[in-house]
């Protein structure tokens, strides 16, 4: 048999992925610890139908890798890390599922905790919970996604000054993909904020409410992107910025929430040399993150929201930095990551 760990493409000098398995519930998990050099891996678990244990692992290596970057550019005093469970979480949950996860997060005496993620609830937490202190995000502290969103939020009015010399969201048009927990309430404060809004969804209820209480316009699910707009902004789907969409947003502006947005690492130079300002999703998503480590760490909330709107400050360096050094705000904002957690 070939290892498929310290081989797998994704895989980035991890300091530990244990896999974890329990007889009774059925469980199969792997837990990806990326880097704790700056504190605890923190990452949620995410329960999916792997095709295969090698998928699980690229998956829980690539998401793992990712907190890491995520963590640090928010400058919380964490690190890097993930948790898949393999297995279908319409069918396959139960209690004792996530209780033995709770003792496997036990054994690792913190080195690793844990939040929900696709495919687990607040409800599945509190099974992990009473089994160890090592999980965030427990639903009875409140949704993380306006901050999120408020994130986003600050995230364009930074790039809104970058790219277009201007402080005011006033007459500018934002084509907006997903109205979920994160794009409405982004959707609110642009409005708020006097911009025009362009939707689109695949949730007619969310649809006819941002027409309703937003004025937006609605527009297909694939018409979004040909929108003459000033900001896109992905709040749905991954990989949305792909050789075909970039040929045709007509935005010099990608500010969204969504994850892993661009298709391939690539599309990040595509954007530069296409004049669109990319803001790096791991940078302008990072709020939830942000509000869910306050929580744990028990750090006083009133700074919180301030930690928050400094995502607007980080991507203005970002900016600033990827003119003057003539490169993607992409490969900028993993070398500001990568500084502040590589020592
Ligand atoms: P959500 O599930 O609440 O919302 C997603 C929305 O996208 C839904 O309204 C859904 O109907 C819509 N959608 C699905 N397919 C679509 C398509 N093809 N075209 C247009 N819309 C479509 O999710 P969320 O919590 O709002 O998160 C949105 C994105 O932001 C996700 O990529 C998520 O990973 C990312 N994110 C969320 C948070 C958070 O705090 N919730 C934090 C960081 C990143």
């Amino acid at each position: 048999m070939t290892a498929f760990v310290f081989n797998e493409i994704n895989f980035d000098n991890h300091e530990q992925v244990v896999f974890a398995s329990e007889e009774k519930s059925g469980l199969k998990a792997i837990i990806a610890v990326h880097n704790t050099h700056l504190g605890p891996a923190m990452g949620g678990c995410r329960m999916w139908n792997y095709a295969s244990e090698a998928e699980a692992v690229r998956d829980v290596l690539r998401l793992s890798r990712g907190m890491t970057y995520k963590n640090a550019v928010a400058g919380l005093p964490i690190g890097g890390g993930k948790s898949v469970i393999i297995g279908n979480p319409k069918t396959d949950k139960t209690p004792a599922l996530f209780e033995a996860l709770g003792e496997a997060l036990e054994r690792l005496g913190g080195r690793y905790v844990t939040a929900e993620d696709v495919g687990t609830s607040p409800a599945d937490m509190a099974n992990v919970a009473s089994k160890t202190k090592y999980v965030a995000g427990l639903g009875d502290r409140g949704d993380p996604s306006p901050f999120t969103a408020l994130g986003c939020f600050v995230g364009a009015q930074a790039a809104i000054r970058h790219q277009l010399k201007r402080d005011s969201f006033d007459g500018l048009t934002v084509a907006l993909q997903g109205l979920g927990h994160v794009g409405y309430d982004y959707a609110r404060r642009l409005h708020a904020a006097g911009a025009k809004l362009v939707v689109a969804d695949i949730d007619q209820a969310a649809l006819q409410r941002a027409q309703d209480e937003l004025g937006a316009e609605v527009v297909g699910i694939d018409a979004i992107y040909d929108v003459q707009a000033d900001i896109y902004a992905p709040c749905a789907l991954g990989a949305t910025l792909n050789p075909d969409t970039l040929s045709r947003l007509k935005a010099k502006i990608v500010a969204g929430a969504a994850n892993n947005q661009l298709a391939t690492a690539d599309i990040g130079e595509a954007c530069r040399q296409k004049g669109i300002l990319y803001a790096p999703d791991f940078v302008i998503n990072a709020g939830g993150i942000i509000k869910v480590c306050y929580e744990y760490l028990n750090t006083p909330e009133d700074g919180m929201e301030a930690h928050v709107r400094r995502i607007g400050d980080t991507l203005a360096e970002v900016f600033t930095r990827a003119d003057a050094e003539g490169l993607p705000t992409s490969v900028v904002a993993d070398r500001i990551a990568e500084a502040k957690f590589k020592n």
